[in-house]
């Protein structure tokens, strides 16, 4: 009690000097006596009790003792003076003033005076100060463990290194709990033993070797039942041989359901002990530790087949360029950046705009268009010569995705056959002219019965129909070799009511309405006159031969925009929808067409060589039981 320090603010310094010397210090008490009014308050903060004159504090001195009282709760203030008003005493009191004496002071008086004021003192500080300070100790332990959990918790979230959370992780819980060691276990399937995966303070060659099997540990135990284990002080307790502890608490590490290690702390030091609170401590820690095994485990998994995806991207024999929105180069294989001959290959690509690494115009153009429509087996000739068939997918949240498959071999077996198919027909012409020459001079040379006639009559008609057959293949076989590159500026409407005139004599015979509309003025076409008319021909032909007696046909001729547009309706039959595919195929006749209808399933095909020659499109809609409608894009000359 002695050694609290007394502050002396009295503003007779004589008087302060007497009272020190003559009291205060045979008494054991330190002192200091203030010279002025910042030394008090320099002073005021570390003293126990202050001995004040109010005529020490100069202007406002009850006012000013408040302040510091509330700044300085602990220091206690008795007041050396003679104002001994009852008014005086009041604000006093109010102030905080802990007695009052009056000079001339007896050194009993004074000394009385003091250790009851520091009795009280000392009162106030066991009873309230100490516990508030244990208190406010407490929670503030409390907020670093909450601080550090926490922590953990942020790293097993944010940090995708496994070594790195579960070493923390055992650093937390070693820390947290005050322990001596701590260790990570995990459950080797395979030998059904336990072995280190993560340890602070044990030591080394020792976590290196520990193994121990499930059935007879402790730690097993635990993984066994799922339940969290504390051991505390009930003597020495046998971990492994020569590994003895006097406290553990071993918890659980669940995944799913389903415990897969055990996270441990313990105490070889017989004076520490564990509690309740640690168990749950260190089982939020292992909640941390499982969640990031599992973290770790996904993403192996997702980092796995994504490189399994990868190879198999890298290693497909077709081409496969992903874009994303902006057209920029997301994935491309080693396969399409050979075919677009993408110098510095498919790594240097990903990510620049595909317009800025392929110089392959065509393929660019479909990229263009995609917006449009989407590439459906268009084909692009790459500049080493290979054909490719270019499939474009959107995929939702990333882009488009555009496969690219070889065709060259297709193409070639494609051509042989064409130049089978014309030699034959070629070689067929003359025989069957000879033939068709031969029945028609018979009747010249004698006369016929009705029944040879009829015969005479049937083979022409047969060898008509190989001839026309024979004529076609050779026309599709010219068209497609690119042999008629003939052009010229053509009026599209009398090219078109020449094929029309040709046919009007056969829809009349079938009384079928055939309405022409032709829009006047329309733009020239730079195009093969013989072959648009053929186009013609075949589209309204084919109407007249599938739509029955009486029915409508429409001839619309009209341009749009930079395009001319050729539609032939009828109110025939219509398409079975299973059949529209394939009706421009070559020899494909669609299951609605009776069989005494004739024809070769090349009329179609010719039609589309011809306007994709002309760098047109044509399609067909049609609705069975309804009517067909066939539709012919061409561009005009200055379009092209
Ligand atoms: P074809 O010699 O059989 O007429 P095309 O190539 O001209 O050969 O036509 C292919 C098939 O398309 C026809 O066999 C027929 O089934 C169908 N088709 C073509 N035009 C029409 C139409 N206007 N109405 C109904 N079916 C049609």
């Amino acid at each position: 009690m002695t050694e609290e320090t007394i502050l002396l603010a009295l503003s007779d310094p004589h008087v302060a000097q007497l009272m020190a010397q003559g009291a205060l210090s045979p008494a054991g008490y330190r002192y200091h006596i203030a010279k002025n009014l910042s030394d008090l308050a320099s002073k005021w903060g570390e003293s126990a009790v202050v001995l004040l004159d109010p005529k020490f504090l100069g202007k406002d001195p009850m006012q000013r003792l408040q302040d510091w009282r509330q700044q300085h709760p602990l220091v206690r203030v008795i007041i050396v003076s003679n104002q001994t008003t009852s008014e005086f005493w009041r604000v006093a009191m109010r102030a905080g003033v802990a007695d009052i004496l009056q000079p001339p002071l007896r050194t009993s008086t004074l000394l009385t005076a003091l250790s009851d004021v520091l009795r009280e003192r000392q009162n106030f500080l066991e009873q309230v100060i100490i516990p508030l300070r244990r208190s406010t100790q407490n929670l503030q332990d409390r907020v670093e463990i909450f601080e550090r959990l926490a922590e953990v918790g942020q790293m097993v979230t944010g940090n995708l290194d496994l070594d790195d959370v579960l070493n923390s992780t055992v650093d937390a819980a070693v820390t947290l709990t005050d322990a001596q060691e701590g260790s990570l276990l995990l459950l080797d399937r395979e030998t059904d033993e336990l072995y280190v995966r993560a340890e602070r303070n044990v030591e080394d060659h020792f976590s290196r070797t520990y193994r121990l099997k499930v059935e007879d540990s402790l730690a097993g135990k635990v993984l066994q039942s799922g339940e969290p284990l504390l051991i505390s002080r009930r003597g020495p307790q046998k971990i492994k041989t020569a590994y003895l502890v006097h406290a553990l608490i071993y918890v659980p590490l669940r995944r799913k359901g389903e415990t897969i290690g055990v996270l441990g702390v313990d105490h070889r030091d017989p004076d520490k002990d564990f509690t309740r609170e640690h168990v749950l401590l260190v089982s939020a820690l292992a909640d941390f530790a499982a969640i990031a095994i599992e973290n770790a485990r996904l993403f192996a998994h997702l980092q796995s087949e994504r490189d399994r995806l990868n190879a198999i991207l890298l290693n497909v024999a077709d081409g496969v360029v992903v874009l994303d929105e902006s057209q920029k180069i997301f994935f491309i294989n080693p396969a399409a950046a050979e075919a677009l001959e993408i110098t510095g290959g498919p790594q240097k690509a990903i990510g620049n705009p595909i317009s800025e690494v392929v110089e392959h115009a065509e393929f660019i153009s479909l990229i263009q268009e995609s917006a449009q429509h989407l590439p459906e087996r268009e084909e692009i000739h790459a500049k080493d010569g290979r054909f490719f068939s270019v499939q474009g997918a959107r995929i939702p949240d990333i882009g488009l995705a555009l496969t690219m498959h070889d065709i060259s071999s297709l193409k070639e077996l494609d051509r042989i056959k064409s130049e089978f198919v014309s030699t034959v027909s070629h070689d067929l012409r003359s025989p069957l002219t000879a033939v068709m020459g031969y029945t028609e001079l018979l009747s010249r040379v004698g006369p016929l019965n009705e029944r040879q006639a009829e015969f005479v009559h049937r083979v022409q008609q047969s060898v008509q129909n190989i001839t026309s057959l024979v004529n076609e293949l050779l026309d599709l076989g010219k068209i497609e070799a690119g042999f008629d590159i003939h052009r010229e500026f053509i009026d599209i409407g009398s090219v078109v009511q020449v094929a029309i005139d040709e046919l009007c004599s056969l829809a009349e015979k079938k009384r079928q309405h055939l309405l022409v509309s032709i829009e006047t003025n329309l733009p020239a076409l730079l195009a093969n006159s013989s072959r648009i008319q053929q186009v013609a021909r075949n589209l309204v032909s084919n109407a007249i031969k599938y739509a029955p007696f009486g029915a409508r046909i429409e001839v619309h001729v009209y341009q749009q925009e930079q395009q001319v547009i050729l539609q032939v309706s009828d109110n025939g039959p219509g398409i079975p929808l299973s059949d529209q595919p394939y009706i421009f195929d070559k020899f494909y006749r669609a299951s609605n067409v009776p069989d005494d209808v004739a024809g070769t399933g090349l009329g179609l095909a010719i039609v589309k060589s011809i306007v994709e020659a002309h760098d047109g499109r044509v399609w067909v809609e049609s609705y069975p039981g309804e009517g067909t409608t066939f539709t012919v894009v061409l561009p005009t000359a200055t379009e092209q």
